[in-house]
């Protein structure tokens, strides 16, 4: 019982049960007008991406610079997502990709879906966490104004400012809507949303960049989290302010970051090459197809499919070699290589692996 972190347990099982029992009963006696979803809405949009644009690809990962609006904008709003302040929040990403899976990782995959997602909020941490890897956040005046103030803010931005304005539109019923729609109910989703990122984003889908972590992309994840979904990018191209890098993929992280560099208000977005995207797309294509050839079976048991798969195999596993080379190549000697010739190879890529999808899925049956 003394490794149980009360204040955070409590208010995250008393919100939880808010959020479904308090709200759907106050919008079946007095229901939830445009004005409520509104509320909902604004508040959803300004803290989610105060987290995601904020806590995570501003301030944990220095993927662009930030003019003080946009900073306290975020860091308002961030406090109002009730997940504590920049400066704790970015620590503790900081460790999870430093130690993911790992034992230091805060939100350890290995130890199960419900420790990712919440459980390791609930318990206190082994030892105190140290803030020696967010010096340079120490070190902003206004990331340790949130800090210390942190509790008034969340209660005043999160809680106070939705029923105020609820109030203002509908006297004190429209308060009590103001407060359980656009403040508890909104803290729930935000934060559930968040938990996804560490949890589901471990377990579901693709690895087309690496396999060094547990970390996948998945465009079902993407939906619900702002585009955080592409997990698997963002952890092997931590300082990118992309996540989802291809121009199809929903993120409107990206977007924001995107739009407020053309409005003036953050710049020095970081950007890896495409070339090193490529190489690294390339290098999990070959070991994808390495895994398969190991479990084709040979010998006198090869059937003629599974013989003409394996010989299919090394024909595009060669090809797949001969461009790695040629883009590692161009990256040591600092080149850039064309479009037209980056496009020709990500469609000779796109093909290795729908054929060894549609090979495996053969085989399979
Ligand atoms: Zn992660
Ligand atoms: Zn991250």
């Amino acid at each position: 019982m003394n490794r149980v972190n009360w204040p955070t347990s409590i208010f995250l099982i008393s919100t939880l049960i808010l959020a479904l029992t308090a709200t759907p009963a106050y919008a079946f006696v007095y229901g939830i007008d445009w004005y409520l979803w509104l509320l909902f809405l604004g508040f959803f949009l300004a803290t989610g991406l105060s987290i995601t644009l904020g806590y995570h690809r501003l301030f944990s990962h220095r993927s662009f610079q930030a003019k003080w609006p946009v900073r306290f904008f975020v860091l308002l709003f961030g406090a109002a997502s009730f997940e504590g302040s920049a400066i704790g929040w970015a620590a503790d990403h900081r460790y999870h990709h430093k130690h993911v899976d790992h034992d230091e990782d805060p939100y350890d995959i290995r130890k199960g879906f419900f420790h990712a997602h919440m459980g390791w909020l609930l318990v206190k941490f082994q030892a105190p966490r140290s803030l020696d890897n967010v010096k340079d956040l120490l070190s902003d005046p206004l990331c340790r104004w949130q800090d210390k103030y942190l509790v008034p803010l969340a209660f005043l931005a999160g809680f106070g400012l939705p029923t105020a304005l609820g109030a203002l539109h509908a006297g004190w019923i429209g308060a009590l809507g103001g407060f359980l729609v656009g403040g508890i109910a909104r803290v729930v989703v935000v934060q559930q949303m968040t938990f996804f990122i560490n949890s589901l984003c471990h377990m579901i889908g693709d690895q087309p960049y690496s396999f060094r972590c547990t970390a996948r992309d998945s465009w079902l994840m993407a939906l619900f989290t702002f585009g955080e979904g592409y997990h698997n990018f963002h952890h092997e191209f931590q300082h990118d302010y992309r996540n989802g890098v291809k121009p199809w993929q929903w993120d409107p992280t990206k977007w924001t970051i995107w739009l407020l560099n053309r409005l003036g208000l953050v710049s020095n977005l970081k950007r890896v090459p495409s070339e090193k995207i490529l190489l690294a797309e390339l290098v999990a294509a070959q070991q994808r197809i390495a895994s398969h050839l190991s479990r084709v079976p040979t010998g006198e048991s090869m059937c003629r499919i599974a013989a003409a798969w394996h010989e299919c195999l090394h024909q595009v596993a060669a090809s797949l070699a001969a461009y790695r080379e040629e883009v590692s190549s161009a990256i040591e000697e600092k080149k850039r290589i064309s479009q037209e010739m980056l496009l020709m190879i990500r469609r000779e890529l796109r093909l290795a692996l729908a054929q060894l999808k549609l090979g495996a899925s053969i085989l399979a049956s």
